[in-house]
């Protein structure tokens, strides 16, 4: 398996600062994301005023001036999420929604904020029933019923192939506009999740309005909360705990943008990022030189 120096969790303004400055480095990179780079950057139509370099540009253009960049600088973002990033002592290994690892030196976590909190009985009953996975944990629910909770646009996907192996689907979504699955055992239920229940393993998602039986629950958020990323995380809040150097508290893990709080600013996480990727590479340098 190769092992890069530097993995960067998330393709928003943060996680591609850090892509540029750790390449200029003289870094090998792997950045993780979505081909629009940021859910945020597609929504916005307003003008954006405050980014040094670019006047009045809506999400959308903001995304094409930085995807220009990206190209001209032959940085190439691998479309897969990051599911858990694990501490093997001397190197990091990343597990990916398409069920591969990367092994990587150093991480920088650039995925956003998560709004919310956790379900309640999410965190207990992950792994048991409780899934953030589904394309890792399909086979296990082979001919059986499962509900999804869909954070974004992009987890339909998920669903779609979640419809293929599993007997049912329901497809909870987060978010507002139209759905239409070629599956005809995915059913769109347009409540709210309140809770997740069960003994040994979750089998119940109680909603605003029902209780419904499941064999399992897929949370797919388009972010995941940074303890669910990172075990052993030090947060405060949602917001992931950093020194000025965006160290975290685990050696090698390093953190920017929106991730570790306010103030939420494009220019501001594009500052971090390049922080984040400067203590990134000097954490490679020195590492390299004890082994
Ligand atoms: C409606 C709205 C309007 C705004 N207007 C402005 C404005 O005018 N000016 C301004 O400066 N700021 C504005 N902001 C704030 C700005 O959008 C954020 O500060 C900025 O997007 C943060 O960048 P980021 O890189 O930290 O995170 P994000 O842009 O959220 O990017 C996170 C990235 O991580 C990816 N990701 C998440 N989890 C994973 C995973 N597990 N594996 C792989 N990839 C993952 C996501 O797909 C995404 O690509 C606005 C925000 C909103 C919501």
């Amino acid at each position: 398996m190769t092992r890069v120096d530097i993995a960067i969790i998330g393709s928003g303004s943060a996680g591609l600062e850090a892509a540029l400055t750790a390449k200029n480095r003289n870094k090998s990179i792997q950045i993780f994301g979505i081909k629009d780079l940021s859910n945020k950057m597609q929504v916005i139509d307003h003008p954006i005023t405050n980014y040094l370099g670019l006047s009045n540009v809506t999400g959308k253009q903001m995304a094409e001036a930085f995807t220009n960049q990206m190209h001209d600088a032959g940085i190439e973002i691998t479309e897969c999420k990051v599911t858990t990033v694990y501490a093997m002592g001397d190197y990091f290994a990343l597990q990916l929604s398409n069920n591969e690892m990367v092994e990587a030196e150093s991480v920088i976590l650039a995925s956003g904020v998560v709004a919310g909190k956790p379900y309640s009985g999410e965190s207990e009953f992950l792994g048991r029933g409780v899934s953030y996975c589904a394309t890792c944990d399909a086979p296990l629910y082979k001919g059986k019923d499962v509900i999804v909770i869909g954070g974004s646009k992009e987890e339909e996907s998920e669903a779609e192939f979640l419809g293929e192996v599993c007997n049912s689907v329901k497809y909870i979504p987060l978010y507002k506009g139209e759905i239409a699955f070629k599956h005809d055992n995915i059913v769109v239920v347009n409540e709210k999740p309140v809770e997740i229940k069960g003994t040994m393993k979750a089998n119940t998602l109680v909603t605003n309005q029902n209780e419904y039986s499941t064999d399992c629950v897929f949370v797919l958020r388009a972010a995941q909360f940074p303890t669910q990323l990172v075990p052993g995380l030090h947060v405060e809040g949602n917001a992931v705990k950093v020194d000025r150097e965006m160290k975290t508290n685990i050696p090698g893990i390093f953190a920017a943008g929106d991730i570790v709080g306010l103030p939420y600013q494009f220019i501001k996480s594009a500052g971090e990022g390049n922080i984040a990727a400067i203590s990134a590479a000097a954490y490679v340098d020195q590492k390299l030189r004890n082994r």
